[in-house]
């Protein structure tokens, strides 16, 4: 299938860099979850499996991204959403495209294997993805951005949650034996995990850094400082960022534009992993720093 994904030059303040669009690909099967579900899509349909069952939290991108992409093909599709009932914008989505919405509490949820196997046991259709589509299949679809850049890149920067999708991309720069050092920009406290977890997928990781300070006090945490910088960096790109994922990670590379992290003609290139659905996770933030 054809995708829309251009490789743009932004300008913001007295910095440029080159932005890679996977946001642009589909609005509602974002960014990564789009590379993420793309293979497992096709093993699901050569498995002659009719029925995704996956997990996420309340403001899951990946949870939307496989109601949609179940319904355009004609797949059934469950979702286990952790914690209490309740609803909001992006369940409402996944209602939308039909996926079935099963609440469990936090205890019941870690074991996600045991909650498919309880539940879909007798259904021979049913086809388990993992929370955020992790897995070989989603670091595959992954690996495929690096085919879709110029060459040219000294450095490649991509926020991390779990870590696939930087696996992926290393393993396209691995593959195509390019120069390009990769940045991961931990979004959860406690990143140094992020090398031994990209270690299962491949083995050489001398040109990945792991960044750890832009975590902004842990997973879907925010501040002020954060949320003021997407606005200004919307408001004078025209490109909206998210304040779970890609707003840190922007953060992050303009912070260190600023420290003269770079070379002055390094070339460089951040990944819009999408998932602009965040911003209403955080609207009454927003809301009160833009009045
Ligand atoms: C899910 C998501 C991520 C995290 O990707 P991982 O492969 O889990 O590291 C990054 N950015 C956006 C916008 C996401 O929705």
């Amino acid at each position: 299938m054809e995708i829309y994904s251009p490789v743009q030059y932004v300008t913001y303040k007295d910095f440029s860099f080159y932005l890679k669009r996977d946001d642009l690909i589909d609005p509602y099967i974002s960014g990564n979850k789009w590379r993420k579900l793309k293979w497992i899509l096709i093993d699901a349909k050569h498995k002659q499996k009719s029925h995704l069952v996956t997990f996420g939290g309340t403001y899951s991108n990946h949870l939307v991204a496989t109601a949609a992409a179940a319904a355009r093909h004609k797949l059934k599709a469950t979702g286990f959403v952790r914690g209490e009932e309740v609803t909001n914008e992006l369940l409402m989505l996944c209602k939308l495209y039909g996926m079935k919405l099963i609440f469990v509490n936090r205890e019941a949820y870690k074991n996600k294997t045991d909650l498919f196997s309880f539940y879909f046991a007798g259904d021979e259709g049913a086809y388990f993805i993992d929370e955020g589509g992790a897995g070989a299949l989603a670091v595959k679809g992954c690996a495929e951005i690096i085919d879709e850049l110029p060459a040219m890149f000294d450095h490649l920067f991509c926020a991390a949650g779990t870590g696939t999708t930087c696996a992926g991309l290393l393993k396209g720069i691995n593959a195509k034996k390019l120069d390009t050092q990769l940045h991961l920009i931990s979004v959860l406290k406690g990143g140094d995990f992020f090398s031994e977890y990209i270690e299962e997928h491949l083995p050489n990781l001398n040109q990945l850094h792991v960044h750890t300070a832009y975590h902004f006090g842990g997973y879907a945490k925010t501040s002020e400082e954060l949320l003021k910088f997407i606005a200004d960096f919307a408001m004078r790109t025209g490109i909206l960022l998210d304040p779970v994922y890609t707003g840190k990670m922007i953060f992050a590379l303009y912070d260190l534009f600023k420290k003269k992290f770079f070379d002055q003609h390094d070339k460089i290139c951040a990944l819009h992993t999408g998932g602009l659905l965040g911003v209403f996770g955080m609207k009454d933030k927003l809301d009160a720093i833009l009045r």
